[in-house]
């Protein structure tokens, strides 16, 4: 079969939301070439991934042969950058391809990104450059190999063309599988165009996709937001118990779906230090580590505002006041709704059963981070030699924390006094805790190590040895050792992913 014919599209952006796109078809490259294809995640979308090797495979992922069924569109978006707001933005080097539904009856969008300039490039080539899209896959792939709703990448192709940068890069393009491009950015830009029908045929989309259940509710916009908020709150306080920050947390990269998108200057944080930034444009650092959940608060309270036109029309009734209280305890709700989703992650990794109060269980977990900090030490490899602790074994952990800091044998004692309190088995209670405790994360020298042979040396090898490393990231296993281990403490300081 021709894989150009292997998509069973269905595309409800282009169908319902006219006026909200532009049909844009992907640019012809010279000498597309298929670098990696997620065979998993091709099989989960009913494809046959041995059909989408070769050839016309190559030139479907480049975008040189749109499949049968695509409706190729640039979908219009606005959004706050580093707290400025941009009327529009939109995809200016992304392409929807069109939406598939995939074996578990979900509804997956299919984009391409780095196909060239649309109307939304503004200054921009529309170009990707190969090493940006390999990074995509690589975190994009832990992600979900750690559980945490993301994005996902289903291809990239080489372009044959070169992309100039700082320097000049082969040129790439990725195929990104998302529940929806649905952003907060989004509702920005038809709330700010004060485009009212299609900001409300937009909601009606979300909740139709994301939220049926609130179909035809009286109060579905501000529900809508409910859920969002709730979603990404529970998104937020899984980045922060893997340490994961994502480095741009702009309104257009935050999802209406809660899943994680955007990988671009994003990064594992290694010693634990929660100003840590990893990206050299975020000098204030306001998406550092520590910044995430008040910065994800900050974008709901922005969806908050593009959404509330829809309910109190000119703001000047009794309706009006209940909606813009309705949205403010939303928008407020969310801390809370952080703090217990962040409590609930902290007490599996600390081995504990929610049997104490929230406050002595999160003082707790807030007492271990902080000797992590105080002793600069790893983050994922403290928690992961918790969990050897938990099982008896408490040298490792003990070796992590240089001098033997006496804090460390206090906290130890409070912790074991509360495992105590639950009781059960240590063995059982550290099998639980490696479950969500990752031994390998993308270390930075690593995806630097993997991205290097890719770009410069044509060499993939060190690619999928990392990303076959990532697929099982909880299971401590003998020739993967290099993949756990922290980058060189000088390599950390002066890391910058962008
Ligand atoms: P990002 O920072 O990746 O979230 O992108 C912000 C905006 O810049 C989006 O509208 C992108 O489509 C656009 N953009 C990023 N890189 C390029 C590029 N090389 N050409 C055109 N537009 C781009
Ligand atoms: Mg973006
Ligand atoms: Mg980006």
């Amino acid at each position: 079969q021709s894989p150009a014919s292997l998509f069973r599209f269905d595309n409800s952006y282009a169908r319902d939301l006219p006026g909200l796109y532009v049909s844009w078809r992907p640019a012809e490259v010279p000498s597309p070439r298929l670098l990696y294809l997620n065979e998993e995640l091709a099989e989960e979308l009913g494809l046959d991934p041995q059909a989408l090797r070769g050839e016309e495979g190559a030139a479907l992922f480049v975008g040189n042969r749109v499949p049968e069924g695509a409706q190729p569109l640039a979908q219009a978006y606005a959004g706050h950058q580093f707290g400025g707001f941009s009327p529009q933005l939109g995809d200016g080097r992304a392409v929807l391809l069109g939406e598939v539904i995939d074996r578990h009856g979900l509804r997956r969008d299919i984009a391409f990104k780095g196909s060239g300039r649309t109307p939304f490039s503004r200054g921009g080539d529309g170009k990707a450059a190969l090493g940006p899209m390999l990074r995509e896959v690589i975190i994009g792939e832990a992600m979900h190999a750690l559980g945490i709703p993301t994005t996902r990448a289903l291809a990239v192709a080489a372009t044959g063309e070169p992309v100039i940068r700082e320097q000049v890069l082969p040129g790439a393009v990725l195929s990104r599988v998302a529940a929806s491009h649905l952003r907060v950015g989004t509702f920005q830009f038809f709330a700010a165009r004060q485009e009212m029908d299609k900001l409300r045929q937009l909601a009606e989309y979300a909740i139709a996709r994301h939220d049926p259940d609130l179909a035809g509710q009286p109060d579905r916009y501000l529900s809508l937001l409910a859920r969002v908020g709730e979603r990404q709150a529970a998104l937020i306080a899984q980045w922060m118990n893997v340490g994961f920050i994502h480095g741009v947390m702009n309104t257009d990269n935050m999802t209406i779906s809660g899943e994680t998108i955007d990988y671009g200057p994003c990064a594992f944080m290694e010693a634990y230090d929660p100003t840590t930034v990893f990206s050299s444009i975020d000098q204030q650092g306001r998406y550092a580590y520590g910044n995430q959940p008040l910065i994800a608060q900050w974008n709901l309270a922005r969806l908050a505002e593009a959404l509330l036109p829809l309910t109190v029309g000119d703001g000047h009734d009794e309706v009006a006041k209940q909606a813009i209280d309705r949205a403010t305890a939303v928008v407020h709700a969310f801390s809370g709704q952080y703090k217990a989703q962040l409590l609930q992650g902290q007490r599996a990794k600390l081995g504990l059963q929610p049997s104490a109060a929230d406050d002595a269980d999160s003082a707790l977990a807030t007492d271990w981070l902080a000797l992590l900090q105080a002793h600069a030490v790893d983050f994922t490899l403290g928690w992961r030699r918790l969990a050897d602790a938990a099982a008896g074994d408490e040298e490792p952990l003990q070796a992590l924390f240089p001098g033997q800091p006496a804090a460390l044998d206090e906290w130890l004692d409070r912790w074991r006094a509360r495992l105590a309190a639950d009781g059960g088995a240590p063995g059982e209670r550290a099998r639980r805790m490696r479950r969500v405790n990752p031994w390998i994360i993308p270390r930075n020298h690593r995806v630097e190590e993997a991205l290097e042979a890719a770009s410069a040396q044509d060499d993939l090898g060190p690619f999928e040895q990392l990303l076959a490393a990532l697929r099982d990231p909880c299971t401590e296993r003998p020739g993967h050792e290099r993949y756990a281990q922290p980058a060189p403490a000088a390599m950390t300081a002066s890391y910058r992913t962008f």
